[in-house]
């Protein structure tokens, strides 16, 4: 698609300067809330990763060899500067993306976290060393950076997620390519104009905007030694095959479907409050909404009566505006698609108790779903299985939690879960028991901060160590033995 739509043309950030892409087409750019046009993004290929990738690697030599002190004062630089600039930041976030100015704040705080604990890395870097491990023979683990890796990011956090891995990236002493999602591209640029002015020597961290064969180039790229992937699980799944045939590292971070217990001992209130939140929160388009409530015994008419309520009382918006408590999803095609999920549920015979649709007159050019409810959902449905990735709450009332288990495990995505409950035995069952990666007690979104590890488990995540926390350092070195003998 080659369009004009008299808006600015984004440039890509390489080895230090900003550039204009080789690609030969352009992809638009809107604001959700509007549908207006606020920028064209290149859709790049093979030459402009290429580009970016040999920048990574010239630089890489010497980035290695700065000492990993020096490496972090500029991360606390970024750090600083992104303070500074950062309600600028959530408003461009904002803006791209749809979600509500708290939301964005938030966002951007979780990113800013990640810059502050990767600039820890000097002490996070530190191996292991033994004496003796035979007489004379003492033995050390080192950890040393690889080289160029990349990150290939999803929509639904456009400045949050590409920070869970360039700051641990730099920080282990190896060079980046970062290429966002087209659907939000500003976010980051945004921020790799305060990577230029926090001063990181030229072509350490390089910004390539594209698409799907931006992609497909960065996984094929000989230069590339690791990809960390965030997206939808069928497309995760195809960038750990091939970056891994290829002989990279890759963590791929994919889809979810959450479900969230309600036990008959559960603090309603909070809970309710929790769950809306979870559910409606970034209009669902968050990998840790709650996707579907699995409420036990006799707690179903109580929970779905409060949902019910808070549902109807959400005030959908313009995200920039004060009052708005929830935006539009991101673009016209994603609307369609999720409506196309509301009616598929009520064809499979689910009922609806709040309907999100648009009325023909509404929307103003935005791409508003509000927010929707249905029970009677049956596991087998195809809005109890699928990721919908917007404000669609499904409602299935199960027998007890050994049940509620069982229809969590039927899923193949485990990404996040929570349980409602006052009781400390069904608390500790679950989280013992249940398979999902991030899980919640009495929590609606179950988000690991930056210290931690991030990841799913099942269908939505391939690959073995997660986005930051102690295992960005993991996966951002090797970790060299030396064993020395001096006689
Ligand atoms: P997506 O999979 O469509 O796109 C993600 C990235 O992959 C984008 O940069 C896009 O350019 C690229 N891409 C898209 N299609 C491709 C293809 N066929 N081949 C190669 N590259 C391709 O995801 P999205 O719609 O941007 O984001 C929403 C998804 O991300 C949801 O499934 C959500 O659950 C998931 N997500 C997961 C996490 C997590 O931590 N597990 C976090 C955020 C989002």
């Amino acid at each position: 698609m080659v369009v004009h739509t008299g808006v600015e043309r984004l440039k890509n950030f390489v080895g230090g300067e900003w550039i204009d892409a080789d690609a030969p087409t352009v992809g638009e750019v809107r604001n959700p809330a509007t549908g207006e046009v606020i920028a064209e993004v290149p859709l790049g290929g093979a030459a402009d990763v290429d580009r970016a990738a040999r920048a990574a690697r010239g630089a890489y030599d010497s980035w290695r060899r700065v000492p990993p002190v020096e490496r972090a004062r500029f991360l606390f630089q970024l750090k600083f500067l992104l303070e500074e600039h950062a309600e600028e930041l959530a408003r461009i976030c904002t803006t791209e993306n749809g979600k509500t100015l708290p939301e964005s704040r938030g966002s951007v705080r979780r990113g800013i976290e990640c810059v502050e604990v990767a600039a820890g890395a000097p002490s996070l870097l530190m191996g292991m060393a033994i004496e003796d491990v035979a007489t004379g023979i003492d033995c050390e683990s080192i950890r040393q950076p690889l080289g160029v890796f990349a990150c290939i990011a999803p929509f639904n956090f456009p400045a949050m997620v590409p920070l869970w891995f360039y700051p641990f990236a730099v920080a282990c002493g190896n060079t980046f390519v970062c290429k966002p999602s087209e659907q939000v591209p500003l976010s980051q640029r945004f921020i790799f104009g305060l990577i230029e002015e926090a001063g990181f020597p030229p072509g350490v961290l390089n910004l390539v905007n594209g698409g799907k064969d931006c992609v497909n180039a960065i996984l094929a790229h000989p230069d590339i030694v690791g990809v960390s992937f965030v997206g939808s699980s069928p497309v995760a799944k195809h960038v750990y095959e091939t970056a891994a045939a290829a002989g990279k590292r890759v963590q791929a971070l994919g889809g979810a479907k959450n479900f969230l217990v309600v036990m008959p001992d559960a603090d309603l209130d909070r809970a309710l409050n929790a769950i809306t939140e979870s559910a409606y929160g970034c209009a669902g388009e968050r990998c840790l909404a709650g996707a579907v409530v699995l409420t036990v015994g006799d707690s179903h008419d109580r929970v779905r009566r409060g949902l019910e309520e808070r549902a109807r009382n959400l005030k959908m918006g313009d995200g920039s505006n004060d009052e708005t408590e929830m935006g539009p999803v991101i673009s016209a095609a994603h609307r369609e698609r999720v409506v196309g999920y509301i009616n598929r549920g009520i064809e499979e015979g689910a009922e609806l108790v709040v309907d999100g649709r648009p009325a023909d007159a509404e929307g103003d050019g935005g791409y508003f779903v509000g927010p929707t409810l249905f029970d009677n959902v049956r596991p087998e449905m195809v809005i109890a299985q699928e990721e919908i990735f917007g404000p669609v709450l499904c409602l299935t009332q199960v027998n007890d939690l050994e049940q509620a288990l069982d229809t969590i495990h039927a899923h193949p995505l485990a990404n996040a879960t929570s349980i409602f409950t006052t009781s400390g035995k069904h608390a500790r069952e679950f989280k013992y028991n249940v398979e999902a990666s991030m899980t919640g007690v009495n929590i609606g979104v179950a988000a690991p901060m930056s210290f931690f590890g991030f990841g799913g488990a099942k269908g939505s995540f391939f690959g073995d160590l997660k986005a930051h926390g102690r295992e960005a350092f993991d996966f951002f070195t090797d970790k060299k033995i030396v064993i020395s003998r001096w006689e």
